[in-house]
């Protein structure tokens, strides 16, 4: 075998086959590299990296380690004075090196990977004809054999690996194999699993699909699969694993002829079901495989027969062969820094050790492709606990009920338990806030102080329980897994939508903030589905809602709290879905690509993890108060603070000479100039203050109103000065009908500009970011008008 890194400067030579790991293939062929065509050397000295090579006319370079799986077959060139290697010369025949890199290429490696007695070395001995020893122990294949023979014009060779059960490198079969795949780079794995114990043998599968190498799945013993009565729709189960899977009794022979047909079909590139998929480890893990998969891309990438995301995840898991692999690299203290990190992270959140952690993941996996294809027999099997917990939650009547009971218990102790705390931060800060106002001397200052800052960033800051217990909820659905199960119930109705269950995740996590939640979007495949899930995550409703829902329902509706909360959230739900079928209908065709839904086994999740998620998001929250919440409340302020009139700070004023300040003050300027806009919704110049100012971060809507009524009434809290009579028209500015209408413009209008900012990073396109701006901001008006022209002809 000559590789194209051998041939000299000068010299040419006809591409026979491309190794390595799927996305590198992909990537030479697109420069030019397909078989058959002719390469020019250009440069290649002994110490030279990369080497330049010219190709259909154009010049590339490639790496050393990259040109070496390359095949080639040499040419014969006028220019070239003589072949030296003599090696060369018993390929090389009279006649053209095209038909001759053709019938090079026509030579195909398989490799036979599989856990012991899955039936490896009786396909072997069928395709053979020999009559090895066929044995029910392990142990009995020692080490590889290999067989040759022709099938419709191809020259097939099999070897025949020892069993393996995982490859984690831990016995010396797992190392073998694994060195095998690594030095030999076949051209096609052929997979074989049993099919009366899928879920194990799958998970060998799942380490191969990490590889991102041509594999073809054999399912063997069909037969008793059969018998057992189980039924497997393999087509659907191959088309989410992106591997082609064809049944097999290699006892007999059956199912052979389309298992060699199919591993023709996907050496040529040539199979619709071959795909590269993801076996999705969690969020935690996966943004640690990132990190390092993003570094291992950008060096000089060291072992291109595997893919950089299965360097990755065998860096999470220690292996120490991928670690010997990789250690000559310059980068590699920095990818191990990386993964020590991250190791001591995950290991400290979940209290378990990472390769259980990915273990399980890719159980999860499994199950998650299994449920949907996979229907068991008669025969009764020992079930788990995890499994009969899934019987109920994912039942088809039983499980909505269940996941609207969470919803439903999640509001509510929001909402009500949430209360408590809620009260006595009130009562700390307006403790501080008369504290202040008694030790600090009058003027400007002072002003800023306690309504600028405590009126503003108190009044947000109070909702920082009812958050935390928000959080915390979508945080233990995350980590017990239910979160995954309430995606695969609603996968048939996401699917209505044109979107996958995999989309549900983002949105339930939208509750807590969009802007997490668009990131995660990442966890889907499909890229229209992705699109679309991130442009309806705004109207799932984000706890920086929550105080202006707090506050407007306690002051107007605490009989029907938790009903008027949910109805919004459903409002928001109701939006999201009329806006992805438009966008289906209108924009982004559908796509029909299937993925699996990973089920991972429950845990309960510790305390600590919780807490620890939980936390993680809060602290996001509290930075934002000290950020954005702190100026954009001082700006207000200093808007309405100025100008100044009369000479007397704002306590020295009397009632009147306030509400005077305020009306001339630039902020009242910039409200009215805008109330006309939002006149018909019901709202005055103060409300369209808050709403421009929400803009940048939703708890500002209720900061803002804070700054703004703060001078307004002698009522302590904001909820008293909202319904007290304003002096200047005799009555409220608010009412329950225009409290509705404001709770639904502030639920449906422009998404924070984090959130805008996050669309545009994710989706690549400032389009996006503009589309939300401008349709969410329109919808919400249209709502908010309905809500309040409605609300006002029947009252
Ligand atoms: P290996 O360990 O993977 O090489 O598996 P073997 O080829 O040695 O087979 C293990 C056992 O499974 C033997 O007893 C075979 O007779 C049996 N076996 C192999 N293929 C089939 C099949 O398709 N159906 C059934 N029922 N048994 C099979
Ligand atoms: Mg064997």
């Amino acid at each position: 075998m000559v590789k194209l890194s051998d041939i000299k400067s000068g010299e040419s030579a006809t591409i026979v086959k491309i190794q390595g790991h799927g996305a590198f293939r992909k990537r030479v062929m697109e420069i030019g590299f397909v078989r058959g065509k002719r390469v020019n050397v250009i440069l290649n000295a002994p110490l030279q990296d990369p080497i330049k090579y010219s190709i259909m006319g154009y010049e590339v370079s490639l790496r050393r380690n990259e040109a070496n799986l390359i095949e080639v077959i040499p040419c014969k060139d006028d220019t070239a004075t003589e072949v030296a290697d003599t090696n060369h010369l018993r390929t090389i025949n009279d006649s053209d090196p095209v038909t001759q890199a053709q019938h090079e290429s026509n030579k195909i490696n398989v490799a036979l990977i599989g856990n012991p007695n899955c039936g490896k070395t009786s396909l072997f001995n069928f395709v053979s004809g020999a009559h090895e020893r066929v044995g029910n122990y392990n142990g009995v294949t020692v080490d590889a054999r290999e067989e040759c023979f022709n099938y419709k014009g191809y020259q097939i060779s099999i070897v025949d690996l020892p069993g393996t059960y995982s490859l984690s490198a831990y016995s010396p079969e797992e190392l073998y194999v694994r060195r095998y795949l690594k030095d030999e780079i076949p051209d096609v794995i052929l997979n074989m699993v049993v099919a009366s114990n899928l879920e194990r043998n799958l998970y060998l599968t799942t380490e191969l699909i990490d590889m991102d190498r041509s594999m073809v799945v054999g399912l063997n013993m069909y037969d008793e699969l059969l018998k057992s009565g189980a039924k497997l729709d393999y087509d659907a189960l191959g088309k989410m694993i992106g591997v082609p899977i064809v049944p097999t009794i290699t006892k007999s022979g059956e199912g052979i002829p389309e298992l060699l047909d199919t591993i023709i079909q996907v050496y040529e590139g040539k199979h619709d079901t071959v795909r590269h998929v993801h076996v999705k480890l969690g969020s935690e893990i996966e943004s640690a495989i990132k990190e390092i998969k993003d570094s291992i891309k950008a060096s000089s990438l060291p072992v291109l027969q595997f893919s950089p995301r299965y360097l990755a995840i065998k860096l999470l898991e220690g292996d120490r062969e991928v670690e010997r692999m990789l250690c000559n690299q310059p980068e590699h203290k920095e990818w191990k820094s990386i993964r020590d990190r991250w190791v001591k992270h995950i290991e400290e959140v979940c209290q378990e050790d990472i390769s259980s952690i990915i273990a399980s993941e890719k159980y999860g996996f499994i199950s998650g492709a299994l449920r949907e294809t996979y229907e068991q027999g008669e025969e009764p099997r020992n079930v788990k606990g995890t499994e009969i917990i899934d019987t109920i939650v994912t039942h088809k009547l039983f499980g909505y009920p269940i996941f609207l009971m969470i919803m439903w218990l999640m509001f509510w102790t929001t909402f009500e338990l949430g209360n408590y705390p809620k009260e006595w931060i009130e009562s700390l800060i307006s403790w501080l806030s008369g504290i202040i106002s008694s030790y600090m001397p009058a003027g400007p200052l002072k002003d800023m102080v306690v309504d600028g800052i405590i009126g503003g960033v108190g009044g947000v800051i109070v909702f920082l329980p009812n958050i935390l217990i928000m959080f915390m909820f979508i945080s233990f659905m995350e980590d017990s897994g239910y979160m995954s199960r309430a995606a695969f119930i609603m996968d048939k109705i996401m699917h209505k939508l044109g979107l996958h269950g995999k989309s549900f995740i983002p949105l339930v996590m939208g509750f807590g903030c969009n802007v997490p939640a668009i990131m995660s979007t990442r966890i889907i495949e499909s890229k229209s589905s992705r699109l679309i899930t991130m442009l309806i995550n705004p109207f799932m409703s984000c706890s920086a809602r929550l105080p202006i829902y707090i506050l407007l329902i306690g002051t107007f509706f605490p009989n029907h709290a938790s009903l008027v909360l949910m109805s919004l959230y459903v409002l928001g739900i109701v939006v999201a879905i009329l806006t992805a079928r438009l966008l289906r209908k209108f924009y982004l065709k559908k796509d029909e690509t299937p993925f699996v839904m990973e089920l991972p086994p429950y845990r309960v999740p510790t305390l600590k993890a919780t807490l620890h998620h939980m936390w993680e998001k809060g602290e996001q929250y509290l930075r934002k108060m000290g950020g954005v919440i702190l100026m954009a409340s001082i700006v207000i302020w200093i808007l309405g603070y100025f100008p100044r009139n009369l000479e007397k700070s704002n306590e020295e004023m009397t009632h009147q000479e306030l509400i005077e300040q305020q009306q001339n003050s630039y902020l009242a300027k910039i409200g009215h100039f805008v109330e006309p806009v939002v006149e018909p919704l019901g709202f005055n110049w103060k409300v369209s203050i808050a709403i421009l100012s929400g803009t940048s971060a939703k708890e500002i809507v209720v900061s803002t109103l804070g700054v703004l009524y703060s001078a307004d009434s002698e009522e302590t809290s904001l909820s008293d000065k909202l319904t007290a009579d304003n002096p200047q028209t005799g009555k409220p500015d608010f009412n329950p009908i225009m409290a509705i209408s404001f709770m639904v413009f502030s639920l449906l209008y422009f998404p924070c500009l984090a959130t805008i900012t996050a669309i545009v990073k994710e989706s690549g396109s400032w389009k996006y970011g503009a589309f939300s701006i401008i349709y969410n901001t329109a919808v919400a008006w249209i709502a908010a008008f309905i809500v309040y022209q409605v609300g006002i002809f029947i009252s």
